[in-house]
């Protein structure tokens, strides 16, 4: 090498960055640059001759020196950052990171190891700050990732606890909603009994002047007749006698009849009356009829029936007093002379059933009441009666599944009609 090229060398090596140290094959420290004594903190002179152990930590000391012979008996060049935790020994008793690479030569035949030492402790603190702050970073995730999981389920929490408010609310609203409805009821509930209360007090006072009127003229004509019975004491009293049991018969049969009208009435209000289903002929049944009520009507008066055999599934019973209290009106209400007419007329299962008079008629402003129970028209206040046979037929109507209609005008006549089916529903 040339004179310059030894002195650059010379230069390089006592300015060098990096701690460079000779040491012989005894490990014994040759010479050091000044690096290398800022690094350990000593003099070259202080470690010249001295083992190069005295800057390798106590406790590994004993394995260092095992390692440099091994090293020295078969040496090779080795690089930095090797990934061995290589520790120094400073003067100061400090021990401290450093970074080795080892190389060898060979000097007046002698074999010598120079190693290149870099302190690496700044960047094992810079290493550690680094790590330290990935771990604070870390844990602050952590606790970040914890506070959210936390709030999330604070949150959940919160919400359930709302949703269960809201239901109970929604509750509480419908409570108070069917309370208030249950309120509108009793209300209305109330308002209908004291509504059925004043009917019935409406009802209370005209059936007592009903019966007054309508018991009182039969119970006087029974008492009359049968006081002057007792006097015909006389065999030949015999008709007049025969006129007066006659009287009371028909009064006594009339007083019946009003508390059979009573009877029918309870019967249908308190739901009792039943319905028995059989085949009539109505052609039959209406020819029963008219026997059996002939003898009651007026002196003149008579049935005409264009009635068809037609065979209905109804209830006989039923049917039978529908038209016998319409055919009794129609004769109550008509005069001597006049003709009844029975006809029938059938179309989409049902059969119309007509009671026809030619009588007094009804006055139009009183036609909307006539099937109210006790209700009389103006124009017959002087012919007994109770106001109960139409309100009694159009239940019977209706209990048969049927409906009933009417026409009339004053003076001239009315026309009861009756719509049924000719089978009745289960
Ligand atoms: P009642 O004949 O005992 O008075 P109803 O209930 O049978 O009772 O009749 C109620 C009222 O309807 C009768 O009072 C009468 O005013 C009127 N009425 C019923 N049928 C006839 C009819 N065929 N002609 C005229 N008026 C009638």
């Amino acid at each position: 090498m040339s004179e310059k090229g030894l002195s650059l060398l010379a230069k390089l090596f006592q300015n060098s960055g990096e701690g460079i140290m000779l040491f012989n094959k005894n490990g014994l420290i040759e010479s050091m640059n000044p690096r290398a004594e800022d690094i350990f903190g000593y003099k070259e002179d202080e470690l010249i001759g001295k083992p190069i152990e005295v800057l390798v930590p106590e406790k590994v000391r004993h394995s260092h020196k095992t390692d440099r012979n091994s090293y020295l008996e078969n040496p090779k060049s080795r690089p930095m950052g090797l990934g061995l935790d290589l520790k120094g020994l400073r003067k100061d008793g400090d021990t401290f990171p450093i970074e080795i690479s080892l190389n060898y030569l060979k000097h007046e035949n002698e074999m010598m190891v120079v190693a290149f030492i870099t302190d690496i402790t700044v960047r094992k603190q810079n290493e550690r700050m680094v790590k330290e702050q990935q771990q604070k970073l870390e844990e602050y995730a952590n606790e970040l990732e914890k506070k959210v999981r936390n709030r999330t389920s604070e949150l959940e929490h919160m919400n359930l606890g709302l949703q269960s408010q809201i239901q109970e609310r929604k509750l509480a609203e419908q409570a108070l909603k069917k309370s208030l409805v249950d309120l509108k009821q009793a209300e209305q509930e109330i308002l209908a009994s004291l509504e059925r209360e004043k009917e019935l007090g409406i009802l209370k006072s005209r059936f007592v002047s009903m019966a007054s009127h309508e018991f009182r003229t039969p119970l006087t004509t029974i008492l009359s007749s049968a006081n002057l019975i007792q006097r015909y004491s006389e065999s030949e009293h015999q008709n007049s006698r025969e006129k007066h049991i006659g009287r009371i018969q028909k009064n006594v049969q009339h007083l019946t009849t009003i508390l059979n009208d009573f009877l029918s009435l309870e019967k249908l209000e308190s739901g009792a009356q039943k319905i028995n289903k059989s085949v009539i002929n109505i052609k039959i049944l209406i020819d029963e009829i008219i026997e059996a009520i002939n003898p009651t009507l007026k002196v003149g008066q008579r049935v005409e029936s264009t009635v068809q055999p037609v065979d209905i599934m109804s209830d006989e019973y039923v049917l039978k007093n529908i038209l016998i209290n319409l055919i009794s009106n129609a004769s109550k209400y008509s005069s001597g002379e006049d003709v009844i007419e029975l006809t029938t007329h059938r179309s989409n299962g049902l059969l119309s059933l007509s009671v026809k008079d030619h009588g007094i008629g009804i006055p139009v402003e009183e036609q909307k009441n006539l099937f109210e129970r006790f209700f009389r028209a103006a124009n017959v206040t002087n012919i007994q009666g109770t106001g109960l046979g139409l309100n009694i037929v159009k239940k019977y109507v209706e209990l048969l599944n049927g409906t009933i209609d009417f026409k009339s005008a004053e003076g001239k006549g009315s026309t009861f009609t009756i719509h049924l089916p000719t089978h009745i529903a289960e």
